[in-house]
């Protein structure tokens, strides 16, 4: 069969792996590369990605994946780091002890964000999906949990279509962000 790909991104790309070797598969991509925003550019000879992307030690499909394509020797496990940067300063919120540092938030928002962290993974993101996460934590965690750590994240991520973000994906994330396990990612 002759098959039409629309995009050349991670999505088109798995698809014409999978179908290439029976049909006759032509992609089609707007952008001069391939990879959409798993693409890269490079800096003389150090290779960058366009938007930062990590993967977690239960990924399975994306290790079948990987294995495939012959690419497991390449894969490298790191210790993920995270920082917050506020009012100019960079604050390492890594370990817990470094949350509970945090001055940015009160203790009792630390405490109400690390028990939003334990519901998440026991939530049917399912039962969120209509709701826009904005709405979820401002019910559920309050304006000034939502301004100074939600708001400024959503805005980086999604830009002026933050408000649009559904509760589910806010939740999911939550949910496997917050069991990476020992392994890192
Ligand atoms: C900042 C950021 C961080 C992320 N971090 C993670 C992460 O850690 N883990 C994770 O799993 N996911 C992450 N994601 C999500 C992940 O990048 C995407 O889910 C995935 O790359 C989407 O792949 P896709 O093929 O569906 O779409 P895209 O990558 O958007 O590809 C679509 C392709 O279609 C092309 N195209 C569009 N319109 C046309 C047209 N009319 N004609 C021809 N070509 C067209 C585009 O140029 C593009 O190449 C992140 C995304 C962002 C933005």
């Amino acid at each position: 069969m002759k098959i039409g790909i629309l995009g050349g991104g991670l999505c088109g790309l798995v698809a014409a792996n999978a179908l290439a070797g029976e049909h006759n598969v032509v992609m089609f991509e707007k952008m001069p590369f391939l990879g959409g925003c798993l693409a890269s550019y490079h800096i003389d000879e150090y290779w960058i990605e366009r938007y930062y992307h990590h993967c977690f030690s239960g990924d399975e499909q994306l290790f079948t994946l990987i294995r495939e394509l012959g690419l497991w020797d390449k894969l490298e496990w790191r210790e993920g780091s995270t920082g917050y940067f506020s009012g100019g300063t960079l604050y390492p919120l890594t370990t817990p002890l470094q949350i509970l540092r945090w001055p940015e938030l009160s203790l009792i928002d630390k405490a109400k964000l690390a028990l939003m962290t334990l519901r998440a993974k026991k939530t049917d993101p399912l039962s969120l999906d209509d709701i826009p996460a904005e709405t979820y934590i401002l019910e559920h965690l309050g304006s000034r949990i939502y301004s100074s750590f939600f708001e400024p994240l959503l805005r980086s991520k999604f830009g002026k279509n933050r408000s649009k973000v559904s509760a589910a994906w806010l939740i999911s994330r939550i949910a496997i962000r917050s069991n990476r396990g020992a392994s890192g990612e």
